[in-house]
Parts: structure tokens; C-alpha cells; sequence
């Protein structure tokens, strides 16, 4: 582009209008990028409406479709070079786009909350002392007389790399510093961050030698351009391992690799077994850091100083210096799609991102996602199985309890009673899984069949005795539980079913000599509570470790060779198209917690249909077999992964103008028919849980069987839609390829 005519700024900003603004970039600021062009990616501060606002320069051009004497110029540049590379923003470009979220949130949204406020991307400096020259000459006996300095020197010398002050604060007093840097043996300079450890061994820890199935597998993975793989392997069969020894393999090309993992807090050993195994920075982005945290570790990608970086969903957009590898494990795992505002799958994402950084990326799962499966089968996904356990452990068995004609206790038969106490008494451990917090989950009245409801949502309230409360568990009202039945004045009120608060006192009491760990939300809202947990689990002593689905995630406990499922019950009821692919995928990975040590496992069931089609299929021929059936009725069914899905959502205290949105929305749908002949739409439709928080949901579902009709549709409604005034008054947004309805 020629220098001479008006250099014109195409920027993303923060709000919710799906378009880019243009601006301005006036000559007097050249100077501060030594007379460059400012370049796509770079943040600039704009007046926009009467703030002022940070945006990202998402083109730079030399035209504009306003008159120039319209345009405002920006205030300033606020990075010398861009914050995201070209092939980074492309993919937030794409991102914006494709799920029909405007660029400027996705962008705001995803990025370290630091950078939207314009802090700058470079790492606070440290300083740091070292030898001098003179110094690494000098003889340390020359300092005879002054004990300290030459303690302080001989100090210096021993170390390989020089040392942040921070490290000798303790030590060596700031007098004593400067008299050893006054006689020139020691010297201080300010550094940007700690040095990297100086062995040059990659590993410090032996990479395990891989059996014929895993080395089959590696031998598979092209590390070397684009390819997407799908390591289908059972629980425990060494999937981490694979992992790790593709990483080293990445870095030994000094290159870099992202792992995506679903929740880093209720895993820790997973990042345990990261750490161990390389000497190399390995940084981690979650939710729990602090923002300033998360922007070091940004930087820390950026830059390239960290080699590793271990993340959640949001990890997906973080900058790199070299990016060779991706790896998302747990593919299945629903956390991976971001539920409000930016609706993005960091699963699809991750393909998308390797495709266009020609690098391979690594899928993983005991229980792959129908979407994935569908694609080993149409040959876009490479498809690796791993069938046995590694570390000569074998899979657990079986056993189906029928709650029909079996007496319970607390929802516990005899017989399970009995299994755990064989275990407990062979000094093993008990996994018991219940996917339901508090005490009980309804509260009625035995006189008149009253039950107590949420008032805000179609839904009953969940009994905390702790707390002495009845909870909402999915708009968190709260309310005393009555003496009485509020219908008609009974006293005779009981709880129905069974909660992990009332499984935890029921254990408890019947295995007195035992400890009963419970985890759910309710119990690791303490902090340190997890940490205790994995404490006792990992010390290996008897113990019963109850708890929700919090349970599920990746653990690994030698010791426990019981998993006892409650109720398997629940979640097979659930009208969502994907709940029979949910539950097979969390029986499948609640049961693979047990026996992955050197005993064998055994899993109980319990359930009330053991003649359900779903649950007769896992347990008597496994997931996989599950899987294609339920991909078959997708087939049947055109839904997703056969079919393109994407649902608009309308929210509010007016059913009657979410309706009439949807309405709206359907009939700009139908308009498309003209030019998109394919696009099919269902609705409107009450959501599945029609009434929540107060609000009244209601959806539209569209499909099409080509995804580029789809997109089309979506992106000509969605601008049709921004300029209806009850837009304006209703919640409305798109989800493409919705993980519920
Ligand atoms: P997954 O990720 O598939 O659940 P892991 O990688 O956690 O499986 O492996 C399960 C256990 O088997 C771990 O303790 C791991 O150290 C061990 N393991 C994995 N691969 C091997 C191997 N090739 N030889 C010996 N032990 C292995
Ligand atoms: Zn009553
Ligand atoms: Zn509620």
C-alpha cells in the first residue's frame, strides 16, 4: 500500500454490534512505529460514542466506504508490534463468523482481561545479579577479610546462570551487595524474567516404554503438517503417556505445544504428570488466576519462554511463538463448549487452528464424542484405538443391581452394602457415584402431595440440611424449609430421594471405621477441601470417596476397586438428543476410575431398567458398539453430527415476545429459501426447561444439510434481526451446534 494516501484502520471494538468501525491513523503517530505502517493485530486506543475504548486493528486499508472528513482518528497505539499474529486473528475472524457472535466481544472476550484494558505485553523486569568478568578471575581469598562479600561471590560463582535478587534478599544484605559490585566483581542487571533452568536435559523423567497398541499409535501420528487424530483408548490405557512423548518430540524441533484439558482445579494430577516429566517452562490458563496471572502466562506463550502450556477451553486463543502441536483431551468433555455469550467449541476450534497452522493435533477419549466418531468415519480424522490397559492393569467387571426386586437403604441395596464392605475390609477403596448434591432433591407433602418448587423455574427444590435450606439448583433461589406444608398446613412433610449429603450421613453411620470423603460443589467450596481429597484417595487407605461427577474427570486412584453408580437412571429420561450419549460417556468414565492399579476392578451398577436399550448396550458390549447406534438415530433423525444444527434462543418475563422474536426469526429464515433452498427450520419451541430464572425460553432449531447454506442463513438473520426494536427488549442469541436445546 502506498504511504501517500489516508491510512485508514479497519478495528474491532467491544460491543455488541457485529461490524467493524474505520478510523484514522493520523500521520503524527508514524513516529512511534519508526515511520511502519501499524499492523492488523495491534491494539489502539479510539474515542467511540463518549468513551474511550481499547480496540484491535483487524485491517489496514486505504479506503473506506465513509467520507474521510467523517473519520475520527485514533488516540493512540498501544503496541510497537501486534499482540496476535496474522494467523491467530484469522482464526478469532473465523470464530466471530462462524458462530455469529460479533468480532469485537469474541476478541474482548477471549483475550486476558489485561489485555482489553490496554496493560502493556511485556513482562514486569526482575533484576538480577551475576559474576563479572573481573570477578570470575578474581580469587575469592582476595575477600578473606570481608566474610560475607566473599560468601556472597562464592555464592555467584557456583550458580550456572545468574540469580534475581529476590534470591539473595535473605541472604546477603543490600550493603553487602554493592560493596562487592563497587570493587567490580559482581554486577546487576534487569532481565525479564527468572532464566531458564540450565540443564539442557529435555526429560527428567524416563519416557515409559510404550506397548504394541501405544506405540502403534505414536507410530501413526504425523507430527510433521497438518493431521487430526482420535486416540480412542479405554480408560487407563496410557493416553497421557502418548501425549507427553509426542510433546517432546515437538520441543526437540523447539517448537511448542498446547494441551487442552476440561477443568485444571479438579485434576492436578494431570498437570503433575506434565511437570514431572519435562525440565522445560510449562505454563497453565484457567479460570481461578488472577488476571495479572493470566496475562504472564499469555505473555510467557507469546514470547515462547514457556514451551508447554496446559489449559481450559479459553487456552484455544492463546498466542504462541511457534505452536507445533495441539492436544484436547477428554474430547467429549461438554465444558469444551463455551455455554453463554461466545457460543465456540474449543474441540472444533482446535482442528480448525492446526489445520490453518499446518500443524497435527491429538485427540483423546475413552468415550469420543459422536462428532469425532463421525469423522474417523468419513476419513477427516485419523482413528487410533488403544483396547487395553497399559500397566498390566485389565478392565473392570460388571455387575448390573436391579433396584425392582432388591431391597434399598438409602437408595443402597444389601448386595452393594455387602460388596463394600468386602472391599474395605481387604484395605481398598470405594468410589460411590451419585450425580445428585444436597440432601434430597425434592421436598413433599405425604397429606396432600404437595412438593416444593422453584418459583423462578419449572423445577423442584433441592433439600440442604447443612444449611438448612431449600436450594434451586439451576437459579440458585433460596428459601427456609417450612415446618409446615404450605397447601394445607400438614406437618407431615418428608424428603423424597436421595442427595450425596444424605448418601454421605447414610454411609457414614453404616461403616463407622471408615472415612467418607464427599466431593461435589457444596463440599469444595472450602478452600483446601480438594487438596485434602487427593490426599486421602492418593495415600491409598481404605476410605469411601462419594461424590457427583466432579468424580468422572481423568483421576487416577491405584486403590480404588469399586465404583458403585447409585443411579443410572438418571439422565436417561432427559428429551435432549445427546442425553443417551452423555450417560453412556459418564457411566463409561465414572466406572474407569476403578482397578487402574494392580487390582482388579469391579464396577456396580444400580438402576431400575436394566432392560434399557442404552444401558443393556454398554454394559454387555461397551461404548463403542453404543456410540454407532446412537449415530445411526442421528442418521435417522438428522441431527447432529449428520446434519448442521443451530438453535436461536429468545429469553423473557413475556412469553409472548420471546414467541413473537422467534416468530420474527423464523419467517427471515423462511425469506432465505429464496437463495438458501435447503435451510429448514423447527419452531418456535419451548426450550427443555421452558421457565427458568423468571424467564420464559423458547428456541428456533435450523438446520440445513449444507453447512455454508446454514451460515448464510444465519448471518442475513441475525443483521435482520439487530435492527427490530423487540431485539431490543428480548435476550436472543445463536448457538451453532448447540450442546443442548
Ligand atoms: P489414560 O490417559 O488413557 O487414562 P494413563 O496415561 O493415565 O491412561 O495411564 C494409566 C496408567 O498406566 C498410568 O499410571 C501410567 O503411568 C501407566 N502407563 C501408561 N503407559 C504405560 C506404559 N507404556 N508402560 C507402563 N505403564 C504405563
Ligand atoms: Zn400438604
Ligand atoms: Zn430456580
Amino acid at each position: 500500500m502506498p504511504q501517500t494516501g489516508p491510512i485508514i484502520l479497519r478495528v474491532a471494538v467491544p460491543t455488541p454490534l457485529r461490524r467493524t468501525f474505520d478510523y484514522i491513523f493520523p500521520e503524527n503517530l508514524l513516529k512511534e512505529l519508526d515511520g511502519d505502517l501499524p499492523l492488523p493485530g495491534s491494539r489502539v486506543a479510539i474515542e467511540f460514542g463518549r468513551r474511550t475504548l481499547v480496540a484491535l486493528i483487524i485491517e489496514v486499508t486505504d479506503s473506506s466506504d465513509i467520507a474521510l472528513e467523517k473519520i475520527k482518528p485514533i488516540n493512540d497505539i498501544l503496541d510497537s508490534s501486534p499482540i496476535l499474529s496474522p494467523d491467530l486473528l484469522k482464526l478469532f475472524v473465523w470464530a466471530a463468523n462462524y458462530y455469529q457472535y460479533p468480532i469485537g466481544e469474541a476478541l474482548f472476550t477471549a483475550l486476558p482481561a489485561l489485555l482489553r484494558k490496554g496493560e502493556a505485553t511485556e513482562l514486569p523486569t526482575v533484576k538480577h545479579w551475576r559474576v563479572s568478568e573481573l570477578g570470575l578471575s578474581a580469587e575469592t581469598e582476595s575477600l578473606d577479610r570481608a566474610p560475607r562479600q566473599k560468601a556472597l561471590l562464592q555464592f555467584l560463582k557456583d550458580k550456572t546462570s545468574a540469580v534475581p535478587e529476590s534470591d539473595l534478599t535473605g541472604l546477603f544484605s543490600a550493603t553487602i551487595r554493592n560493596q562487592v559490585e563497587a570493587k567490580g566483581l559482581i554486577e546487576s542487571f534487569l532481565a525479564q524474567h527468572e532464566p531458564q533452568p540450565s540443564s539442557d536435559e529435555l526429560l527428567q523423567q524416563e519416557n515409559l516404554t510404550l506397548d504394541p497398541q501405544q506405540q502403534v499409535a505414536m507410530d501413526a501420528i504425523e507430527l510433521h503438517g497438518f493431521s487430526c487424530n482420535l486416540i480412542e483408548g479405554v480408560t487407563g490405557s496410557g493416553k497421557t503417556e502418548i501425549y507427553l512423548q509426542a510433546i517432546e518430540k515437538v520441543l526437540r524441533y523447539n517448537r511448542q505445544a498446547l494441551v487442552l484439558i476440561p477443568e485444571i482445579s479438579l485434576t492436578p494430577q494431570t498437570e503433575k504428570r506434565f511437570t514431572d516429566r519435562f525440565n522445560t517452562p510449562i505454563v497453565t490458563l484457567h479460570s481461578g488466576m488472577t488476571d495479572k496471572q493470566r496475562l504472564e502466562a499469555w505473555i510467557k506463550a507469546k514470547t515462547g519462554e514457556a514451551k508447554i502450556i496446559l489449559g481450559t477451553r479459553s487456552a484455544i486463543f492463546t498466542g504462541f511463538d511457534d505452536l507445533g502441536l495441539i492436544i484436547l483431551d477428554e474430547e467429549h468433555d461438554s465444558s469444551y463448549k463455551q455455554q453463554d455469550g461466545f457460543k465456540y467449541s474449543a474441540r472444533d476450534l482446535a482442528v480448525i487452528r492446526a489445520q490453518r497452522e499446518d500443524i497435527p493435533v491429538i485427540l483423546g477419549s475413552a468415550t469420543p464424542s459422536l462428532e469425532s466418531l463421525n469423522n474417523c468415519i468419513e476419513g477427516r480424522y485419523q482413528h487410533l484405538t488403544l483396547t487395553q490397559r497399559a500397566n498390566n492393569a485389565t478392565a473392570p467387571s460388571w455387575r448390573v443391581i436391579d433396584l425392582k426386586t432388591e431391597a434399598t437403604s438409602c437408595g443402597i441395596a444389601q448386595s452393594t452394602l455387602d460388596a463394600i464392605q468386602q472391599r474395605l475390609d481387604a484395605q481398598q477403596q470405594v468410589l460411590v457415584f451419585l450425580n445428585r448434591r444436597g440432601y434430597a432433591p425434592a421436598l413433599v407433602c405425604h397429606s396432600c402431595g404437595w412438593s416444593a418448587d422453584c418459583p423462578k423455574c419449572d423445577s423442584k427444590l433441592t433439600f440442604h440440611r447443612a444449611r438448612g435450606r431449600l436450594i434451586c439448583h439451576h437459579c440458585d433461589y433460596q428459601q427456609r424449609k417450612p415446618h409446615h406444608c404450605p397447601s394445607c398446613n400438614s406437618k407431615d412433610i418428608m424428603t423424597a430421594g436421595e442427595g450425596t449429603e444424605q448418601s454421605e450421613e447414610f454411609l457414614a453411620k453404616r461403616f463407622p471405621n471408615n472415612e467418607v470423603i464427599r466431593i461435589d460443589r457444596d463440599s469444595t467450596r472450602r478452600k483446601g477441601a480438594m487438596q485434602e481429597f487427593f490426599a486421602t484417595a492418593d495415600s491409598g487407605k481404605p476410605c469411601i470417596l462419594l461424590g457427583t461427577q466432579m468424580l468422572a474427570k481423568g483421576h487416577h486412584f491405584e486403590n480404588v476397586t469399586l465404583v458403585v453408580i447409585l443411579d443410572a437412571d438418571s439422565g436417561l429420561m432427559s428429551a435432549d438428543f445427546r442425553s443417551h450419549e452423555r450417560i453412556g460417556q459418564l457411566l463409561i468414565q465414572v466406572a474407569g476410575r476403578s482397578g487402574r492399579g494392580k487390582l482388579k476392578g469391579e464396577v456396580i451398577v444400580q438402576t431400575h431398567q436394566p432392560e434399557h436399550p442404552v444401558l443393556d448396550q454398554l454394559f454387555n458390549q461397551g461404548y463403542r458398539p453404543l456410540a454407532l447406534q446412537l449415530l445411526q438415530q442421528r442418521q435417522q433423525g438428522m441431527l447432529p453430527p449428520c446434519r448442521p444444527l443451530a438453535v436461536i434462543r429468545a429469553e423473557s418475563t413475556y412469553p409472548n415476545q420471546a414467541m413473537e422474536l422467534l416468530g420474527l426469526a423464523r419467517k427471515l429464515c423462511d425469506q432465505q429459501r429464496g437463495t438458501e433452498p435447503d435451510i429448514q427450520c423447527l419452531g418456535p419451541l419451548p426450550a427443555l426447561m421452558e421457565k427458568r430464572a423468571g424467564r420464559f425460553r423458547f428456541i428456533l432449531q435450523v438446520t440445513a444439510s449444507q453447512r455454508a447454506q446454514l451460515q448464510r442463513c444465519l448471518s442475513a438473520v441475525a443483521t435482520q434481526l439487530d435492527k427490530e426494536k423487540l431485539a431490543q427488549k428480548v435476550r436472543w442469541s445463536i448457538d451453532v451446534d448447540p450442546q443442548e436445546l
